[in-house]
Formats: C-alpha cells, sequence, structure tokens
C-alpha cells in the first residue's frame, strides 16, 4: 500500500508501505537482508543503470525493506517521497547536498538539537558550507539574513532541548519569498503531533532513533520531499533543476518532476555518500510506528503531568513546556501541536549547574542518558554533556545554560514518574 490519503493516520501508521508479501504472503513486513539484487536481463539491467525503470540493484541505493519504511513516512507526513539514512545526522547531510556548493549557506535557527548546531558550525566549512544562525522566535530574522548564496532554511518543528515552538508557516512564507526551501526537522514532534508540509514545509528531517521507532534500539534518520518546490525556477539548483554532472548530465527535475528531489538522494546522495540505513533498523522502526499513535498520546499526557508538578516545585526555579498556559510558545503549541506539545522539555534547578548534576545521580526509574523518544523515561543535564561542547554563549542561545535540566517523558505510570523526580529533587534541598 503506498500513500493513501482516504485512510486516517493510525490506519497508515500500522499500513502503509507494508502490504502482504506478494511472493510468500507474509503478513509481516520480510527483512530483505540482501546486498544485491539479480537482473532480469543485460536490457533490464542497463535500464535501472539508465533510471529509466525503477527496481532494485544495489543495498546502498535502495532496498525493499528501507523503501517500505520510506512509504510510511511520506504517507504520514503527507509528502511525495522519501530518502532513509543511518541516522538522523546523516539525513541531515544528505538533504542538504542537493541544494548546497561550496559558498553556498543555510540559515538555522539558534535553538536546535546541540549535536546539529555542531555539524553546522563546525564540519559543514569543511564542504565550504556556511550556517547562518538566527532566532526564529522573531521569523523576520530569517529575510534579514537572506543573501544571494541562501540555498536553504533549517528549523525544528519543537525544538530540542528546550520546550520551543517554532512558527512554521510564517518561516515557510518568507522562504518562498526567498525562492529557497524550508526544511523542518520534526523529529520531537513525529507527524502524529505535527506535520510540516502542511504548513509550507518543503523537505521534512527525523532522527528516527527516536519516537519513530520508540524503543531506544535502533538508530536512524529520513528526508521526506513534499514534491512541492520548483527546482529548476530559480537557476541555485543545479544538480536537481539542471544537468547533473554526478548522473551523466541528467535534469532530475525535467525528468522526475515531483519525484526529482528523492530519486536523487537515493541515485546520487545515497550512492556517492552511502550512508543507507541497514534494512533491520527499517524494520524495528516500522514495528515501532505501528503504535505510534497510541505512544504518542501517552507520552504527551504523562509530560503534561510532570510540567504541571514541575512547576509548583520549590526546588524549580522554570518550567519550560509549550502545554503549560503560562509558557510563551503556548498559542503556538495549540496552533501547530493540537494534540499535545510533546513530552521532550527543559526545566531550571534553583541550585544551577551543582544541582542539574547531582538530580541526574539522584533519579532511580528515570535513565541518565543521551537520548530521547524511548518508551523509558530519561534525563540529562545538556550543559555537562550533549552540549558541553558549545561556548557558554551557544550554550544558553540553544537553551541549555548551567541550570537546565532536559527530560524526556516515558510510558510509564505517570504517579511512578512524577514520584521519582519528586525524591531526587527533595535530595537537593
Ligand atoms: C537526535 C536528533 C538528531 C540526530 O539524530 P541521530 O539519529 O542521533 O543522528 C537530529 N535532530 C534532532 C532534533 C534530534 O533529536
Amino acid at each position: 500500500m503506498t500513500y493513501q490519503p482516504k485512510y486516517g493516520f493510525e490506519t497508515l501508521s500500522i499500513h502503509a508501505g507494508a502490504a502482504p508479501d506478494p511472493s510468500t504472503g507474509s503478513r509481516a513486513l520480510p527483512i530483505h537482508q540482501t546486498t544485491a539484487y539479480v537482473f532480469e536481463d543485460a536490457d533490464h539491467a542497463a535500464a535501472l543503470f539508465n533510471l529509466q525503470t525503477v527496481g532494485f540493484i544495489y543495498s546502498r541505493l535502495t532496498n525493499p525493506t528501507t523503501a517500505a519504511l520510506e512509504a510510511r513516512l511520506a504517507a504520514l507526513e503527507g509528502g511525495r517521497g522519501a530518502i532513509v539514512a543511518a541516522s538522523g545526522h546523516a539525513a541531515q547531510v544528505l538533504a542538504l547536498f542537493p541544494l548546497m556548493e561550496p559558498g553556498c549557506e543555510v540559515v538555522c535557527a539558534t535553538k536546535l538539537y546541540g549535536g546539529s548546531i555542531q555539524q553546522m558550525k563546525n564540519t559543514y566549512p569543511k564542504f565550504g558550507w556556511k550556517a547562518v544562525f538566527v532566532d526564529a522566535d522573531d521569523p523576520e530574522n530569517f529575510r534579514r539574513a537572506v543573501t544571494p548564496k541562501t540555498r536553504a532554511f533549517f528549523i525544528e518543528s519543537l525544538a530540542n532541548p528546550g520546550g520551543v515552538i517554532t512558527d512554521i508557516a510564517a518561516i515557510a512564507k518568507i522562504a518562498d519569498a526567498a525562492g529557497v526551501p524550508l526544511v523542518v526537522d520534526n523529529t520531537l514532534a513525529t507527524p502524529y503531533l505535527c506535520r510540516p508540509i502542511e504548513w509550507g514545509a518543503t523537505l521534512v528531517l527525523h532522527s528516527t532513533t527516536k519516537f519513530l521507532c520508540g524503543t531506544g534500539t535502533s538508530m536512524g534518520g529520513a528526508i521526506i520531499d513534499s514534491g512541492k518546490f520548483d527546482w529548476s525556477k530559480s537557476g541555485k539548483f543545479p544538480s536537481l533543476g539542471g544537468a547533473e554532472p554526478a548522473y551523466h548530465g541528467l535534469n532530475f527535475y525535467e525528468t522526475f518532476g515531483d519525484m526529482a528531489y528523492t530519486f536523487h538522494g537515493h541515485a546520487v546522495g545515497l550512492r556517492d555518500l552511502g550512508p543507507s540505513q541497514a534494512p533491520f533498523n527499517a524494520w524495528v522502526t516500522m514495528l515501532g510506528m505501528e503504535t505510534l499513535a497510541l505512544r504518542m498520546e501517552r507520552h504527551c499526557a504523562n509530560a503534561q503531568k510532570v510540567a504541571e508538578f514541575l512547576e509548583k516545585h520549590l526546588a524549580v526555579a522554570w518550567v519550560n513546556y509549550a502545554g503549560l498556559p503560562s509558557n510563551k510558545y503556548n498559542a503556538l503549541a495549540k496552533k501547530y501541536l493540537p494534540l499535545g506539545a510533546g513530552s521532550v522539555f527543559t526545566f531550571g534547578l534553583k541550585g544551577g549547574y551543582a544541582a542539574g548534576v547531582k538530580i541526574v545521580d539522584g533519579v532511580e526509574l528515570f535513565s541518565h542518558l543521551a537520548n530521547i523518544g524511548d518508551a523509558k523515561s530519561l534525563i540529562i543535564h545538556p550543559a555537562s554533556t550533549t552540549h558541553r561542547q558549545l561556548s557558554d554563549e551557544q550554550r544558553v542561545a540553544a537553551g541549555a545554560g548551567p541550570d537546565v535540566v532536559r527530560l524526556s517523558i516515558g510510558i510509564e505510570s505517570v504517579e511512578d514518574i512524577v514520584a521519582d523526580l519528586d525524591q531526587a529533587l527533595r535530595a537537593l534541598a
């Protein structure tokens, strides 16, 4: 089953991309643990290599199990096609690869996952790419940062680690006016809570490692293309809208239309950069996604209760959860995430850095680790861990100052989650 908009979200989460296997009748998705695929004959092989027919050649480019995950993600996000990658970070490089050339710029929000800031700031320059950071709380900052070299805007819908919500539609309008695609990392929201393409995003990114997999077991990343961007109009995207030398001069946009980006991502991106997702990881992620809606509902309900508990606690200075009426992002949360404000958020301890280091040792049910989006509740003190490599100024800009603790609320009994935090907070006094 491919994209079937006539079905509801929960139905698509279970069925999209995973019809019974036609050769065996297997109801579960087979794990196609194969490197290559036998050609029917020499003509078939030539047609595949020329992209004149769609099929499987070599699993670095495409694989039936990862293709099933791509179809499901495209269906859930309302996109035209998708490319899955070995990790969220691999997907980010793969996403920008057809858009950028040496000397080009991407305008990024300051409030992003710490690892993304790291990648953009220190590794992009090695490709000759430049990331320009702006405060996304004022969407006009994106307009001000545009230059003739700008090739994309990059934001997170619900930004990691703070409970920050980005005004996707406002920034999409500015991207449109600038003639560049808006790339939205939707990892923390998942398509259950927010579908950025409906608000004007061109490309949606995921670290499927998090809520989509949902069990903290399998790395993965994804890019979903809306299929709505005209890659030939401005002349700024020669890899897609011109003769692509990496594919014997093929013009992807002329040849494949709204599938140009998806085809390029496999035929050039994965072929030449190589960060393909393992079929087994795609299979585990597909299994996880069957319960995405149920899990997200519980994740959000638990997070809301924990945020309300923390807001009243004497050891807590502030809570940044967009589901709280007092939160400055509450109005944006109601607009973009009406089913819940996610389950990852931060709070500040009155005891500062020292208390932050102490609380992660004081919890018992929570796991102290650098991940989010697991069924289990997770805690981390970003300033001493994930955001350690950043400068003090970058840390504060990213919402990871010295007193900040990040939680990823799981789907355990909420009384147990609250009780664990309560005993750890009491121990600080
Ligand atoms: C985890 C994460 C990433 C990176 O994904 P990996 O799968 O760890 O490579 C990117 N963006 C966000 C918002 C994340 O939470």
